[in-house]
């Protein structure tokens, strides 16, 4: 059965078709990853109960072959969580929502098993998606499955180290800031975040709405395409869905397709191996006939400032409903306000509250126009870089981040540093355009996993999917 991970989604989807194996072959693979590996890497905020996802795979195996009803069909999934998922817990890896149980499906969940995927269990991350490591969790760290003593990168770091670990087949994150993009970096896997009112946010808990996406962490980038084709859609349930169909990769030619370089920015890489390796993806590209020229985006490298300033704001406002009264974890205090304080100040952790404090303070009526303002002001400059980069270019190839992962507990010594990590990653938000980060399949030095990040226009999905199945295929050539 270890061969199988080596599956794209559609081949597995075939051999289930075929009878080679059946889902329930693929459920007891990944249980068997999960005991062997489980204990140290910690992906897992709540797993099923393993006799509950077998009876599961026996039943769709017994209705063969009906279940079938797309290629994601009885395939094992992890979802991140931070998305509901109705009657199991939901906790955003917080003190504040111990005992909170999502009491419906998030759309892209509802979706999912109308398709009879196979739900895992929901993974872990950091605490209401604010990090970059998956350190700032109520339930501990995630260990980085493919460099054992580092952090998986964050904050979906239990989607992209389940996926690493063979735990799923594929995973839903998270993205906000690159949080998607920066773990699938770090694990050697395919992280991909869609143009903003892509998929459907319904069910996804708040961090900075305006920011939010959520993303899909793969194998490959032809798998990532196939999951974003069947879960993306236009859903009356979140106001800033996009109303467009489902996405269906156009036909296009590539070899025709443009990538432009922001090389200035690429000064901002502390690594040089990413740096090297970056400009090697560049002369690849070159090779398979792809033109790449260089653009400018000058106000991209404010990005991280800006990001901090949007998202904190809006996380500030979006975390006051966590106070004791309607969801999870409740302190009682002396009197309501009490409470509140109370409830508050121990059910957040420490990150959470620094954003929360931060938000509050750049939205407080004497800094209002200094801060965040400006920072709105500064968005709308990134944005306009961008348009006009489209204009010459289809897709911006560009580091993922500038460093490698961080040793477990060396990064949030330091929790500012941690927050320029997302130099690269935050564009694509702030500007919300669809972005992924793929592999190159190589590994630095110190065996860390080696790729880069690419970007296109708004719904310009299709040719973002075909520059990057291009150095995917020609790796697999
Ligand atoms: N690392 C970023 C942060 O700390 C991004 C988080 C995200 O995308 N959810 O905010």
């Amino acid at each position: 059965m270890h061969e199988v991970f080596s599956l794209s989604l559609l081949e597995i989807h075939e051999r289930l078709k075929n009878r080679e194996f059946d889902v329930k072959d693929l459920v007891l693979y990944v249980l068997e990853n999960v005991k062997r590996t489980e204990d140290r890497i910690n992906a897992f905020i709540t797993l099923r109960d393993e006799e509950e996802i077998i009876s599961e795979a026996e039943k769709l195996d017994a209705s063969y072959p009906d279940y079938l009803l797309s290629p994601l069909s009885g395939i094992p999934v992890a979802i991140k969580d931070n998305i509901s998922v109705k009657d199991m817990p939901l906790t955003c890896a917080s003190r504040i929502l111990l005992g909170y149980r999502a009491p419906y499906d998030a759309t892209v969940v509802k979706k999912l098993r109308e398709q009879n995927a196979l739900i895992i269990g929901k993974t872990n991350l950091d605490e209401f998606a604010m990090g970059s490591t998956g350190e700032y969790s109520y339930f501990g760290a995630t260990q980085n499955p493919v460099v054992p003593g580092h952090v998986p990168g964050g904050s979906s770091s239990g989607s992209a180290a389940a996926v690493a670990a063979g735990y799923a087949f594929y995973a839903l994150g998270s993205d906000t800031g690159g949080s998607v993009r920066l773990p699938a970096f770090y694990t050697g896997t395919v992280g991909f975040k869609p143009t903003y009112g892509r998929l459907s946010r319904f069910g996804l808990v708040a961090f900075a709405s305006s920011l939010d996406q959520i993303g899909i962490i793969t194998r490959s980038v032809k798998d990532a395409e196939l999951v974003f084709s069947h879960i993306s859609g236009y859903d009356p349930k979140d106001s800033t869905s996009y109303p467009v169909e489902s996405y269906s990769p156009e036909k296009l030619d590539v070899r025709i397709l443009k990538i432009g370089v922001p090389y200035a920015l690429l000064e901002k890489v502390k690594e040089e191996e990413i740096k090297s390796s970056v400009l090697e993806a560049i002369e690849k590209f070159k090779s398979y006939g792809i033109e790449v020229k260089e653009v400018s985006l000058p106000h991209a490298e404010h990005s991280v400032v800006v990001y901090q300033v949007v998202s904190t704001s809006e996380a500030s406002s979006n975390l006051s409903r966590y106070d004791g009264v309607r969801y999870g974890l409740r302190i009682e205090g002396d009197d309501l306000i009490d409470t509140y304080f109370k409830t508050r100040g121990e059910g957040f952790g420490k990150e959470v509250k620094r954003r929360i404090l931060l938000g509050t303070f750049a939205l407080s009526s004497g800094y209002y126009d200094e801060y965040y303002a400006r920072a709105q002001k500064l968005r709308r400059l990134i944005k306009e870089n961008l348009d006009r980069a489209f204009q010459d270019v289809d897709a911006i190839l560009l580091p993922t981040a500038p460093e490698f992962p961080p040793k477990l507990g060396e990064g949030i010594k330091d929790p500012v540093s941690l927050y320029l990590l997302d130099i690269f990653t935050t564009i694509a938000n702030l500007a919300g355009i669809p972005a992924i980060s793929l592999p190159t399949r190589r590994k630095s030095k110190a065996g860390f996993p080696l790729g880069f990040q690419l970007m296109s226009n708004a719904f310009s999905e299709s040719r973002l999917f075909a520059l990057a199945r291009l150095f995917e295929e020609e790796l697999d050539a």
